[in-house]
């Protein structure tokens, strides 16, 4: 399985292929025409960036059933549209970066483990079917959510936006096998969420095929597929990590926002 990897060069990111304890730089990226080059690194000591800049995120709430009843909804008519929201590209970060908790404005701030797919072709209006073919590869991904805030405004605007709230990578997998993946979240090394794709209530190809009726899907953007039961709170100090098999391991530490001297 190709696992596309983005990297911190000397000369700026670079995109890579995964070769065993090795990366193999590209010319061009995943996307587009591409071509592996001559220049190798070793993997350890490399510093992995998130593995896409997507020019959107699209998420879906409460697509696994025990998820929707943890936090007291009720779990969506299939037959009706999916809860659909966004999250801006400023939200992405890659794997080792801090997420940063808007203390200021949130006290709960929660992890969501999920299967991110990463599009490859241009999707608009797609059937399930063309949307499948359409599907570059698989990562990991953190739906970082201020619970408080999603309860008490109607818009997930800032619920699901804040800088750092969108962890990705640390590679994508294409070629992956959803059908029954496990995800699972890990906080300081104790399991909070253990689930499969298997409980998936939207399929991959509907989900996507449902979107690309309101919106264009472009080459690198990032459709999260919901999260299994477990979701908790993320507090400073604490190290989050999203583990999917066939993907590998994300992993983020938390940090307060004021505790930090401001960029
Ligand atoms: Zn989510």
């Amino acid at each position: 399985m190709p696992r596309f990897v983005r990297v911190a060069t000397k000369s700026g990111p670079r995109f890579g292929v995964v070769d065993g304890a090795s990366v193999v730089l590209l010319d061009g990226h995943p996307f587009g025409g591409h071509e592996r080059t001559q220049e190798v690194l070793g993997l350890e000591g490399l510093r992995l960036l998130a593995p896409v800049i997507p020019t959107k995120i699209v998420g879906v709430g409460r697509n696994y059933a025990a998820h929707a009843e943890e936090l007291g909804n009720s779990i969506p008519d299939q037959e009706g549209t999916a809860l659909l929201f966004l999250k801006p590209s400023s939200s992405v970060i890659g794997p080792g970066d801090p997420i940063l908790l808007p203390t200021d404005m949130s006290s709960e701030v929660h992890h969501e483990a999920e299967l991110a797919v990463v599009i490859g072709k241009i999707l608009n209006r797609a059937t399930p079917s063309e949307a499948e073919d359409a599907i570059f590869g698989f990562t990991c991904a953190n739906d970082v959510t201020a619970r408080d805030l999603q309860r008490a405004e109607a818009q997930w605007f800032r619920a699901k936006g804040f800088d750092s709230f969108c962890p990705l990578g640390p590679a994508i997998t294409t070629d992956l096998d959803t059908s029954d993946v496990r995800v699972r979240c890990l906080v300081d090394g104790e399991v909070r969420q253990d689930g499969t794709t298997k409980d998936l209530l939207r399929g991959i190809g509907e989900l996507l095929s449902e979107i690309s009726q309101t919106m264009t899907l472009l080459p690198s953007d990032v459709v999260l597929t919901g999260t299994p039961a477990g979701v908790g709170p993320l507090l400073p100090g604490q190290t989050v990590s999203v583990e999917i098999d066939g993907i590998g391991a994300l992993v983020n530490p938390v940090i307060d926002r004021m505790a930090r001297p401001q960029a």
